[in-house]
């Protein structure tokens, strides 16, 4: 019998896969779910995207079908580094601070198996993106979850962690504008965030996927290497999937510290070929035109929000909108024991799918989150039916 090997089987169980399976389940009953469920963008990639790909796939004197380069197109490469300037004014050396990937998620894992030995710390900033907490278990490392809670902003307390924890403390992992709360950091966080890592000699992974997803017209998301210049103690990831609805194409990228630049690559060199050169050069197209292109993914996501917390709040749901991420964290009605419990009744009962908060870690129960990603018109349609079902706060 072929045993899986203990970090894989240390894995818990995927709990939004179980609200995903009572999705199908309904959808099988030939119910008209609406799928809020899952932060999977329904836009369609910007058309100029979509003719820079066609053309690279057409243009046979360039090399895009081969091997990438393992470190990247020098050219797409470049293009970030422009683009980091332009947006973060932020400056980086495309040949060995910049590292595209295939997708942010494998990058985040991948620099934890790069950097963790088994029984090392990571501070991860909870409720999160579920993939931190796989990829973690994966490197066999020992998680320590900071709680995100609402009275503070859903900012951690970097002052709270135990001693004992940040003394073995190896890295910290966070991501603003934060999935699933839509929370943003603040200037004086980034600061104090840079001061705890450099006084205790953790490293910082900053996740910035929903950067550009700015539903308040006054935000606009910082980069923490705004805070960590010199590029002492951090490294970010961002990804073209939120900003530019291209999440099938799998692109991303990470940047920052040269040392853990240089040891995501060697990792990744050892096991995959990096990213589709035609891909590359699709990205390359969307940096350009970034600011108007994700403007637009924004007016979209901005609409809905305002669509949904209208109707929520003639329910009696007092949310604050977030100012950016495409989603709604909402706390559940007093009456239920549990998101999970919730996220039950909700689906019976409306056919209205919603993530439960706990399968975000465990800061995550008491809310749920909903997706915007169908349209203002569907979202019109979840109201209706969740006020006809009787659900208030
Ligand atoms: N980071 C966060 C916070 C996310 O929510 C996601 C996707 N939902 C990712 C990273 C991964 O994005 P991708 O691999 O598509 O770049």
């Amino acid at each position: 019998m072929l045993e899986a090997a203990d970090k894989i089987r240390s894995l818990p169980p995927y709990i939004l896969a179980e609200v995903f399976a009572a999705r199908d389940r309904k959808l099988e009953q030939g119910v008209d779910v609406i799928d809020l469920g899952v932060g999977n963008p329904d836009l369609r990639p910007p058309e100029k995207v979509i003719r820079a790909l066609h053309d690279s796939l057409d243009d046979v004197t360039r090399e895009n079908h081969r091997y990438p380069s393992f470190a990247g197109l020098p050219e797409f490469k470049a293009a970030i580094a422009r683009w980091y300037s332009k947006r973060f004014n932020v400056s980086l050396e495309p040949g060995s601070e910049v590292l595209p990937l295939i997708g942010s998620k494998e990058g985040l894992a991948k620099f934890m198996m790069a950097h963790l030995n088994a029984g090392d710390t990571i501070l991860i900033a909870s409720p999160c993106y579920p993939a931190y907490l796989g990829a973690a278990t994966v490197a066999q490392a020992s998680i320590y979850e900071v709680p995100l809670l609402e009275e503070n902003d859903f900012l951690p307390r970097l002052e709270d962690i135990p001693a004992e924890v940040v003394k073995r403390a190896k890295l910290i992992l966070v991501n603003y504008p934060n999935n699933p709360t839509g929370a943003v950091a603040t200037d004086d966080f980034y600061e104090r965030l840079r001061k705890f890592a450099l006084e205790n000699d953790i490293f910082v992974m900053s996740d910035i996927a929903y950067c550009d997803l700015s539903l308040d017209s006054k935000f606009r998301a910082r980069s923490f290497l705004e805070f960590d210049r010199n590029k002492e103690t951090s490294i970010e990831f961002h990804s073209f999937s939120k900003s530019f609805s291209m999440q099938g194409w799998r692109l991303g990228f990470a940047c920052g510290n040269k040392t853990a630049v240089g040891n995501l690559l060697k990792i990744k060199t050892n096991m995959d070929f990096g990213v589709f050169m035609a891909v590359q050069r699709a990205g390359m197209a969307a940096l350009e035109d970034s600011e108007a292109l994700t403007a637009a993914v924004s007016d979209v996501y901005r609409k809905r929000r305002d669509v949904l917390l209208g109707g929520l709040r003639k329910n009696g749901w007092d949310v604050r909108p977030p100012s950016a991420t495409m989603y709604v964290w909402l706390k559940i009605p007093r009456s239920y024991a549990s998101s999970a419990e919730f996220t039950g009744d909700l689906l019976e009962k409306t056919g209205v799918v919603v993530a439960p908060g706990i399968g975000f870690g465990k800061y995550g129960e008491g809310y749920v989150r909903i997706s915007l990603t169908v349209s203002e018109e569907r979202l019109v349609e979840t109201v209706k039916r969740i006020r006809e079902a009787g659900f208030t706060y």
